[in-house]
């Protein structure tokens, strides 16, 4: 990746592989060792952490209809338009008009490409017209429950249809008591949607559409059985729009199970990881911490994502590079829903320039113009890395990703 290390002020020598050949470029280092790394999980070949990024010729999607061309409630149009969209996106295109008809939808789609409106703007528009319909929109994280929520409040806007979180590591009372109040969408995870359903706060009795949002991230999550035994609660007849970024075979035993006759929606914009320019930053006995302060220091560093592998030694990186001049912000699993959103917001307002995550916490995760993903521990697995990098090189940009081998 000559680009950036020529332009770099780090110190000669420090990260780069001078010592052995005078060459500066991580890039050139090519995966000469296939050494472990002594990380648990999926061995992976370094030389799959290199890739120079591309710039992606975007042609931008044409969509057939415009938002006014929608069978959809007024208010509804309104609230869109005040969010400032233009545009239906292409998943937005193409599963809207499908989703009002009642059909179900298998709808290949990462974050980013709008599929949240997918789903919510047909799905509010028919609780508007059917008042006894709810909806459950079931995720494998807080953080896309969140997301998902703060969306459907701006779609839903002076409507007066309520919705409710329900997440772990909240306090389940607030939680319990929204229920009462029968709201329209309840947009949870599996493992707490369970939690209420056997203290009996939520009843899926009346509950005739499930959204599986990141139905993908739920299977490698282990929400499976969760899912399984949410879905048998509600009625058979049911509308069920299954989305995932990704389509293995496993995904599609999953889905066959949940949907009968979909209709399919693909929107892949390709490999997200293309626009990403990928390398490796060898450690080579040299101080881990170290080389990273000295990337951090970089200018061109300006929003960071930094991954870790465990709670602990993420929540121990963030208070480090702190206590060295590097403000920076942590979410793992062990963090409170209100300590995830607040670290969550430091660093999409720019208060802090670097966020260290553990792989669950950061999953779904929408942050606009990430500079920099550092992968300080590797990855268990390349569909882990895949996820990671995906994080930063979005909506037309170029990104970097660094990985640290020994
Ligand atoms: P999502 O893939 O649903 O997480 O959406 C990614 C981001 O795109 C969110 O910040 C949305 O608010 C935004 N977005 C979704 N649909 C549109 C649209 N039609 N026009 C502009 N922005 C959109």
């Amino acid at each position: 990746m000559a680009t950036y290390t020529r332009h770099s002020r780090a110190p000669r020598g420090r990260f780069s592989d001078h010592g052995r050949s005078g060459r500066s470029s991580f890039s050139r280092q090519k995966a000469r060792s296939a050494g472990r790394g002594g990380h648990k999980g999926q061995f992976i070949h370094h030389s799959k952490f290199i890739n120079k990024g591309v710039d992606e010729v975007v042609k931008p999607y044409e969509p057939t209809h415009s938002f006014a061309d929608f069978a959809i409630d007024h208010r509804i149009k309104a609230n869109i338009a005040k969010k400032g969209y233009v545009k239906p996106s292409a998943i937005q295109d193409q599963a809207i008009p499908v989703v009002l008809q009642g059909k179900d939808v298998v709808g290949i789609a990462n974050t980013g490409t709008g599929k949240t409106g997918a789903f919510l703007i047909p799905l509010l528009d028919k609780v508007i017209n059917a008042r006894h319909e709810r909806v459950l929109i079931m995720v494998p994280t807080r953080e896309l429950a969140q997301q998902i929520e703060e969306e459907y409040k701006g779609f839903s806007h002076g409507s007066g249809f309520a919705s409710v979180s329900l997440v772990g590591g909240a306090n389940i009372n607030p939680q319990i008591r929204a229920l009462r109040h029968d709201p329209y969408f309840v947009i949870g995870t599996p493992g707490r949607i369970k939690d209420l359903i056997q203290q009996r706060a939520l009843n899926l009795s009346k509950f005739h559409t499930v959204v599986l949002d990141e139905a993908d991230r739920m299977l490698d999550m282990g929400f499976v059985q969760d899912m399984r035994s949410i879905i048998s609660l509600m009625p058979k007849k049911r509308h069920t729009l299954f989305f995932s970024a990704t389509l293995s075979p496993e995904v599609e035993r999953l889905l066959k199970e949940f949907v009968a006759d979909p209709v399919r929606i693909s929107v892949k914009t390709g490999d997200t990881s293309k626009s990403v320019d990928q390398d490796i930053v060898r450690i080579e006995g040299r101080e881990k911490f170290g080389l990273l302060q000295d990337l951090l220091s970089l200018p061109e560093f300006e929003k960071v994502l930094v991954f870790g592998r465990t709670k602990h030694g993420v929540e121990r990186l963030a208070k480090e590079l702190t206590r060295h001049g590097i403000p920076s912000a942590s979410i793992h699993g062990n963090k409170s829903q209100k300590q995830r959103e607040r670290a969550l917001g430091e660093f999409k307002q720019h208060k802090v320039r670097v966020l260290i995550a553990t792989d669950v916490a950061a999953r779904g995760l929408d942050i606009p113009n990430v500079s920099h993903v550092i992968n300080y521990d590797q990855p268990n697995t390349y569909e882990d890395y895949v996820h990671r990098i995906g994080r930063t090189g979005r909506a037309g940009k170029r990104g970097i990703a660094l990985t640290f081998v020994e």
